[in-house]
């Protein structure tokens, strides 16, 4: 067995040996620089009690790094071709290692461990579920500390935005109600067999937690009420927050249609003026506009 696969022989003579070439759909752009694959395990900063939580582990490249440095690798991969090289390419360490054989947007919390779920999420991403991935476990897996991911560069981009940028938008104040950007390096095309058509990025987000202006915990749904403010105050990204507002939630049934009544009210009790631009608001202003939708829902 070989102390690396992040090289383009080891990775060519991987899949020439099972008869698989790289599939396009399914993102499949293998990590060839063993350099990258070091400074990502450095970047999540493991330590030997860390359980990682792996998606789209490919033929074991980063998996490989990553078992060596963890107490447990738990690694998500849809391509049913792949087990059997699994098998094979981490066999050393198969003892603390689970496979689960699905699409990583299906994952249930049941298809994990609940007496050991995963600290971090560590993972060279598909690009085309990346965003969504990374938000939708930081929402559903409490235990997840961190998130250290390999994405397309204007992914990260989004993700670290700062309010007032062009990049700052519903994704970005949902991700970072969440966690924080802690970290980030480029990672150029050559470093992947086949290389992708995009630069890429390996961000760090630590997750943090959420509290109102006096310090104290908030709720989870008050944090999912501030999403659906996101959602709403950049539905129409020229508009202002209140005609944004006013659109999405008229568009949503009975309930919705409720709300869009009570508006007016909505900004007032939270001291934000209607007229502003969404991407204009930070998150605690966020935070506020998700306690007062709750007030106005009840
Ligand atoms: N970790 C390997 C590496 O760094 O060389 C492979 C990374 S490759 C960019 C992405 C991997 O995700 C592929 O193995 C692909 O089959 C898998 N994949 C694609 N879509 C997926 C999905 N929706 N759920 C789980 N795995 C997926």
């Amino acid at each position: 067995s070989l102390s690396t696969l992040a090289s383009l022989a080891a990775t060519r003579e991987v899949l020439a040996d099972h008869g698989l070439t790289a599939k396009y759909s399914l993102g499949q752009n293998f990590l060839v620089n063993d350099t990258i694959v070091q400074k990502i395990v450095a970047l999540a900063e493991l330590d030997g009690a860390d359980r990682v939580l792996e998606i789209g582990p490919g033929i074991g490249t980063l998996t490989m790094a990553l078992l060596k440095g963890a107490a447990h690798v738990t690694s998500i991969e849809r391509d049913a071709d792949l087990p059997a090289v699994l098998e094979e390419t981490l066999a050393p360490w198969w003892d603390k290692f689970t496979l689960i054989q699905k699409d990583a947007l299906d994952l249930q919390l049941s298809d994990l461990n609940a007496q050991a779920m995963p600290t971090k999420l560590v993972a060279n991403l598909p690009y085309a579920v990346a965003a969504t991935v990374v938000l939708d476990y930081f929402q559903r897996i409490d235990s997840l500390q961190s998130a250290t991911v390999m994405v397309q560069k204007e992914v990260a981009d989004r993700m670290a935005a700062e309010p007032g940028t062009k990049n700052y938008g519903a994704y970005t104040v949902k991700l970072r109600l969440y966690a924080q950007p802690a970290g980030r390096f480029p990672v150029s095309p050559n470093n992947f067999f086949p290389p992708p058509r995009v630069d890429s990025a390996v961000i760090r987000l630590n997750r943090r937690p959420v509290t109102d202006a006096s310090g104290a915990p908030l709720d989870a749904n008050v944090v999912r009420a501030a999403c659906t403010m996101a959602d709403a105050a950049f539905a129409s990204r020229r508009k202002t927050l209140s005609n944004s507002c006013k659109t999405y939630f008229a568009g949503r049934g009975a309930q919705g249609g409720a709300v869009a009544q009570h508006l007016p009210e909505l900004f007032e009790r939270a001291s934000i003026d209607p007229k502003r631009r969404g991407e204009t608001l930070s998150l605690a202003e966020f935070v506020q506009l998700g306690q007062e939708l709750l007030a106005v829902q009840a």
